[in-house]
């Protein structure tokens, strides 16, 4: 039997496009083994949202080709799609797919290696297919728990630091009655979560032109909301894609969680200006408030961009502020990187933008860490003493541990999210006992703590 490893690099949008590009392989009879063991075939699913993305993508595939020498290396996705001649230089790989190829990578698999590699990537204006119907994630794990479900694919926004619409190309999405039938075969498979996946969910239903087309992301909530999956979870959405009326429905809903990230990349107006974000500040604040006010326990998260050009210790003073005074759970935070061919890169090759020194960019992004510690353990704090619904997972404390031995002071755990995504440990005997009663369930626990890690600590209620 022939096997196929895959890595990935990324959104949870590559995750699910692997899960599915490994199910091709898996239907041909191919048998999936963990990355770095040997492999006849080894996909690695890139990412570029940062220079320090595109290193880690080089790393990753330098280290499959030591694993697995032998292995036929395909390398796929956005990195692959903006910068093939980068990824093809490296010794050993075989071929690199981009936007639209990757969905077809059966086809360019050989029985034997290639003497160099060969690049296959078309230009990102003509990609317009939307990958596999099957979108689930496999990952490492087979506990079937939580899927994540493409909904949408490419962008039609503009903002200037954002380099994935030249890697994904436009705004395109699945049809309504598909995603509803693809939900339903995660749901026969016993799965207790599917997560909405996309690159502007928001954006979901809109023609490649920008304009309205005949559903919306609202109209596609609606209609998996009939479906019976417990629950139901919108990975991220712009602020300005998420309306009055959408929230009003969720508060309703009982299967759509209440966890909601909604990026906010800057909380200077300048800054979001500059960034060429749809929405401004005081948007922001309306609808992070109207959530905090209509769903009782919401969490709500933000992705932050530190040390864009020209952002000085004034501007992220007015981030900093901005983000404090906002009922928001948690950050991720993320330090600005010049992209090639977007419009920031442009104005600073041109002189128009200045770049913040690294030193000035590390020290932000530190504070904000530390202001996101804060929030989130504040976050927590409110739910210790309270009774919550957990999703257990197949995650146990121990997994980091070496050969597996657990140390006698440290109680095993297994991890789970309560709908509104804090993550629980519950103390058990055994990893089987664990996998027996608990994975893949949901179940009543009674949160006693928080641990060093803002993890809630509890016991089974
Ligand atoms: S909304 Fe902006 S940041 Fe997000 S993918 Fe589109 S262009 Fe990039």
């Amino acid at each position: 039997m022939k096997r196929i490893s895959t890595y990935t690099l990324g959104c949870k949008l590559n995750f699910a496009e692997t899960s599915a590009l490994a199910q091709a392989f898996l239907a041909q009879g191919y048998e999936l083994v963990p990355f770095g063991e040997e492999a006849d075939v080894t996909i690695i699913n890139t990412c570029s949202v940062t220079e320090h993305a595109d290193a880690k993508c080089r790393n990753v595939v330098r280290r499959a080709l030591k694993k697995s020498p032998k292995s036929f290396v395909a390398v796929v996705g956005c990195y692959a799609q903006l910068a093939p001649e980068e990824l093809a230089s490296i010794e050993g790989v075989d071929v690199v797919l981009g936007a639209k190829e990757k969905f077809d990578v059966m086809k360019y698999i050989g029985d034997e290696k290639n003497a160099e590699a060969q690049i296959f990537v078309s230009d990102i204006q003509t990609v317009d297919n939307f990958g596999f119907g099957h979108s689930i994630a496999i990952g490492g794990k087979q506990d079937q728990t939580r899927a994540y479900l493409k909904v949408q694919d490419g962008c039609n926004y503009n903002c200037s630091y954002c380099t994935i619409p030249l890697a994904r190309g436009q705004s395109r999405s699945e049809s309504i009655e598909t995603l509803a039938l693809q939900a339903k075969t995660l749901i026969d498979a016993g799965y207790q979560e599917i997560v909405l996946t996309g690159v502007n969910i928001g954006d979901y239903g809109n023609k490649p032109d920008g304009s309205k087309g005949e559903s919306s992301f609202f109209d596609l909530l609606k209609a998996l909301d009939e479906l019976p999956i417990p629950r139901l979870r919108i990975s991220s959405i712009e602020p300005n894609l998420l309306t009055s009326e959408m929230i009003d429905f969720i508060a309703r809903s009982k299967r759509i969680v209440p966890h909601f990230h909604l990026p906010l990349q800057s909380g200077s107006a300048d800054v979001l200006r500059w960034m060429r974000r749809r929405y401004n500040k005081e948007l922001y604040r309306a609808r992070c408030e109207e959530v905090a006010a209509k769903i009782p326990n919401v969490c709500v998260g933000a992705d932050v961009i530190v040390g864009f050009p020209n952002e000085t210790d004034e501007h992220f003073e007015e981030t900093y502020r901005f983000i404090e005074s906002l009922p928001i759970a948690y950050l991720h935070v993320f330090t600005f990187s010049k992209r090639p061919n977007t419009h920031a890169a442009e104005m600073l090759d041109a002189g128009k933008f200045q770049e913040v020194p690294s030193k000035v960019k590390q020290a932000r992004s530190q504070k904000l860490h530390e202001l996101s510690f804060f929030k989130k353990k504040a976050f927590v704090s409110r739910f210790v003493g309270k009774q919550m619904d957990v999703l257990f997972e197949d995650e146990f404390s121990d997994d980091d541990e070496l050969n597996g031995e657990r140390t006698s002071s440290e109680k095993l755990r297994c991890y789970g999210h309560t709908a509104n995504y804090l993550r629980v440990g519950v103390e058990v005997p055994s990893k089987e006992w664990a996998r027996e009663r608990l994975v893949g369930k949901i179940l009543p626990v009674s949160l006693l703590g928080i641990d060093e890690a803002l993890n809630a600590t509890g016991a089974l209620a």
